[in-house]
């Protein structure tokens, strides 16, 4: 809680100045706190006569000792896991050794089948199940209030989910009803030596810098991961776990929205982010029509067409395609950038590839400080005589 000290104020209105959401008021003389303060602190050190003071690390440090466990939703749709959800399962066996505590896995649909013994083989502990035919559709409403019971009730200190388009849709509603820290699409998470605190660094400021997050005073300590930046580990099947069935309270399923019928978008067919090769394109093609070329390529390698954002902005491709930051993260087995800078917001999406190769006219473009192969060339000069090589090797 934000206090003032009305006996040290002196109603200069600093602090007004520094709060970002604008909850501060001065009247008759003095700060008052409105209902909008999120209690970010940033007035306090604000404040040159100290008027200003923040309980909230005391309130909140006080029960994070009652949190332990690692715990990974785990997001089950029209009949099929995610892979991202094995991928979280992979990353949490690890925090979960370095803090000698158990890994738990949410499960929550209709119709799961054996999905919680999967689970198991790819590294939980214990599966949470809740299989009700109300949750055959997602909604926000019902899975977040699911999910916050299941957190509630078993207390772990960890939460990871995937930063899908159900993960961003729900878990915000999740850490904002448990008042926990959040931090969105981390590319990196590790346990801090000295208090077992979850390090978790993200890009921050347009890609330019990495920023290592730590919440220190509330748990449960909340991240999203994006598809293919962790790696799940081998499935195992002799592997040993409790799977808890959980039977939702009514009121959990109560719902304003209606799902009423279910459309696949144009994303879906384009999934990238499972492909094993990948022949990207930027702006190095010039033009909607030097596509034609990557597309033959692909064709050629059995591979699908991927692109920098400044081709999908320039609507020479639809979005689905687009790698970055922005786009999606793809781990193929080969990545073949044609004409593409190798800017960092594009280089975030595609670096955990097995083999890069890429084609620019640049030798200093930045992207050959990441390709495994640099052609230096025009790129519709060897990409007919690529083309033409793999063919003849057929
Ligand atoms: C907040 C933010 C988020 C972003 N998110 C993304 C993202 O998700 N994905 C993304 O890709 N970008 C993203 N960007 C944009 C990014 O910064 C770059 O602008 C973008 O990646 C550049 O695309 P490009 O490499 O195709 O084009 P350019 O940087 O213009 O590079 C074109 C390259 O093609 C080469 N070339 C030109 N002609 C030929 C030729 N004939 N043969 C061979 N080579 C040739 C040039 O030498 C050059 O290196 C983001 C930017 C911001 C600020
Ligand atoms: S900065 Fe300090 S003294 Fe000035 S109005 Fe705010 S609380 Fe009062
Ligand atoms: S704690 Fe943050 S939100 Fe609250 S009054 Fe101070 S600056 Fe504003």
């Amino acid at each position: 809680m934000l206090k003032v000290n009305e006996e040290l104020c002196i109603g200069c209105g600093i602090c007004e100045e520094n709060c970002p959401f604008g909850a501060i008021t001065i009247e008759d003389g003095c700060a008052v706190i409105g209902e909008s303060c999120t209690l970010c602190g940033s007035c306090v050190e604000s404040c040159e006569v100290e008027a200003l003071s923040l309980d909230v690390e005391k309130e909140a440090k006080t029960d994070i000792a009652d949190w332990k466990g690692v715990q990974v939703f785990c997001e089950f749709r029209g009949g099929e896991l995610a892979t991202v959800s094995l991928e979280l399962l992979g990353i949490g066996r690890t925090l979960a050794d370095k803090r000698g505590v158990q890994l738990s896995a949410v499960l929550i649909g209709h119709e799961t089948g054996n999905v919680a013994d999967e689970l198991i083989g790819y590294g939980a502990d214990i599966v949470y199940r809740t299989d009700h035919e109300a949750l055959a559709d997602f909604t926000d409403e019902r899975y977040c209030a699911v999910l916050a019971s299941v957190i509630k009730e078993y207390k772990p200190e960890i939460v990871l989910a995937g930063a899908t388009a159900i993960g961003r849709s729900f878990i915000p509603g999740v850490a904002t009803v448990l008042n926990a820290g959040l931090t969105a699409d981390c590319t990196r998470l590790e346990i801090r030596d000295e208090d077992g605190a979850l390090l978790q660094t993200r890009p921050a400021f347009g890609g330019n810098i990495m920023a290592t997050i730590v919440c220190e005073s509330s748990r449960p300590q909340m991240s999203t991961v994006r598809p293919k930046v962790m790696k799940a580990l081998e499935f195992d099947g002799s592997r040993k776990g409790e799977i808890i069935d959980i039977d939702p309270a009514p009121s959990l399923l109560e719902s304003r929205v209606k799902v009423l019928e279910t459309v696949a978008s144009q994303g879906a067919e384009v999934n990238i982010q499972e492909a094993d090769i990948l022949v990207s394109g930027g702006r190095g093609l010039e033009s909607e029509k030097g596509f034609e070329l990557i597309r033959k390529l692909a064709d050629t390698m059995g591979a699908k067409v991927s692109a920098s954002r400044a081709v999908v902005d320039a609507g020479w491709i639809p979005y689905p395609h687009q790698v970055g930051q922005t786009g999606k993260t793809v781990a193929p087995k080969l990545y073949i950038a044609c004409g593409i800078s190798g800017a960092v917001q594009h280089v975030a999406g595609m670096q955990s590839t097995e083999t890069i190769v890429a084609i620019n006219r640049d030798k200093n473009a930045s992207i050959f400080d990441i390709a495994d192969y640099g052609i230096v060339g025009d790129l519709f000069e060897v990409i007919p005589k690529l083309i033409k090589r793999i063919e003849e090797r057929r």
